[in-house]
């Protein structure tokens, strides 16, 4: 794991780790905040008295649920739903799902834990959750999954709703998905609550950027980090992980914004494309013919594929791990370190582990939590939540201006708040101070409850 827990803080991760026996990813979620959090007890007795800190970490409510459906073939299958409300002090319970075979309760409750705080810094009115199913998608039929969607849906429609809890796409879960999961909401309550599910279809309420935010964002943010520092995308070899929703758009702007991306990946390798990565063909790979990375260098002549392997082996300025928890460890970012890596922008959920963390710290590897960087997503959906309630829509343009004075906004945030609690530079403590301190401060304001 990281550094020493502080003591102000050892008693709560005790008691974090005696009531979720066996969730690791949830215990480590928790400890980086912790860590994070001795010097605002410090400031704030009246959190320690109000065990504002202890509530936090405990989720409202956690829904686990049988999804039955069968194959195309007619035979029977048995899955597992999980709904983590976790906080709704800032608003309706928001965060997505995910469809992915490793799902179990600790994944869902270390995404909705983050959830809590990433939502909180991007300033809108959203609470935090998530949720999921340890449904593989891979390898169905549409006719597939849509049974099993509709089933999942079937028992999960009752803790939902625009004010209460409204869920969102991630790991497995895109556009086909959000149309089966919202058109059997809308069969079974008998009305049209657009704002009840995000990333929702153009034609039918969704809102223009959604798709594109959370890679858009985790650029913008590393741009704002690079000119903290005096400097620019220009000229800068950037390496993304993974090949799906976040790193795609996080590789389309990087390039917009002056950078090269020589590297992506997926879960059987990477390639590497000294000339930049060309996006109409991984899009053509990876989107339309959902097949694997390794295709990508078989039709473009500059690239090579390296199977198995770890994309940070590829020298770079600038790491944006996009693809999952845990896929940059401390050898990683050793090789990164070594290679003469300045930053590390997570684009997905906790991808780099504590000890890879601890290695760019010693290094001075600039390095954004996806707490931080990673929120232009759910901060898009907040906008799509927006516009549905206003029977709006707004263009794309606007949209994207939006996005990027949120993640602005955010950067700025979190650089700030390091400085005023001692850590200049540190912004896993920004964001985890700059969060926290917003949830506690309408948690104590609710009494207890
Ligand atoms: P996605 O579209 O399903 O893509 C995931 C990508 O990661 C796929 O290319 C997948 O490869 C790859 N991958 C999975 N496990 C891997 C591994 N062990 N090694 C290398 N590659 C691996 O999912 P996504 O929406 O882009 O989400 C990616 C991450 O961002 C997740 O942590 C998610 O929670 C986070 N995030 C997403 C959003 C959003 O708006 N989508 C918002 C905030 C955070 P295969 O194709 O081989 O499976």
């Amino acid at each position: 794991m990281g550094g020493e827990v502080p003591a102000t803080v050892q008693g709560i991760y005790d008691e974090v780790l005696r009531r979720n026996r066996g969730e690791t990813e949830f215990h480590q979620a928790v400890r980086e905040v912790l860590e994070s959090l001795a010097v605002v007890l410090d400031r704030h007795s009246e959190y320690a008295e109000m065990k504002t800190v202890q509530r936090i970490c405990e989720p409202e409510r956690q829904i686990i649920f049988r999804v039955p459906w069968q194959d195309d073939r007619g035979e029977v299958h048995i899955n597992r739903g999980f709904r983590v409300e976790f906080n709704s002090a800032l608003g309706p319970y928001k965060g997505g799902l995910r469809f992915h075979p490793s799902v179990d309760l600790g994944i869902v409750k270390f995404l909705g834990f983050e959830q809590v705080f990433k939502n909180a810094l991007t300033g809108m009115p959203i609470g935090g959750g998530k949720g999921g199913s340890d449904f593989d998608p891979k390898g169905r039929s549409d006719a597939e999954v849509m049974r099993f969607c509709q089933s999942f849906m079937t028992e999960l429609y009752r803790h939902l709703g625009e004010y209460t809890d409204v869920p969102a796409g991630d790991i497995g879960v895109g556009a086909r998905e959000i149309g089966y999961l919202f058109g059997q909401y809308k069969r079974i309550t008998n009305r049209y609550e657009s704002g009840v599910i995000t990333g929702k279809g153009l034609g039918w309420g969704g809102a223009l950027v959604r798709t594109e935010a959370t890679g858009y964002g985790a650029a913008f943010f590393a741009e704002a980090m690079m000119e903290a520092a005096g400097e620019s995308f220009d000229g800068k070899r950037v390496a993304v992980s993974g090949s799906g929703n976040v790193a795609v758009h996080g590789i389309e702007k990087v390039h917009r914004l002056g950078g090269t991306v020589v590297a992506a990946s997926d879960s059987s390798g990477y390639v590497v494309d000294e000339k930049g990565i060309d996006l109409d063909v991984l899009k053509q790979v990876k989107e339309v013919e959902r097949g694997r990375i390794g295709d990508y260098a078989d039709r473009v002549g500059t690239a090579s594929f390296v199977p198995g392997g770890s994309i940070w082996d590829v020298p770079c300025d600038v790491a944006i791990p996009s693809a999952t928890q845990n896929e940059l460890d401390g050898d990683a970012a050793a090789v990164l370190a070594r290679y003469g890596c300045r930053y590390v922008v997570e684009g997905a959920n906790m991808p780099a582990t504590p000890e890879a963390v601890r290695v760019f710290r010693d290094a001075g590897i600039a390095f954004a939590p996806g707490k931080a960087a990673n929120a232009g997503g759910v901060a898009t959906s907040a906008l799509e939540m927006q516009q549905n309630a206003s029977r709006d829509r707004w263009t794309f343009e606007h949209t994207e201006e939006r996005l990027e004075e949120i993640m602005r906004g955010i950067h700025a945030r979190c650089h700030a708040t390091a400085d005023e609690y001692g850590s200049p530079g540190d912004l896993v403590l920004g964001a985890n101070v700059a969060g926290f301190l917003e949830v506690a401060e309408a948690v104590h304001a609710h009494g207890l409850v």
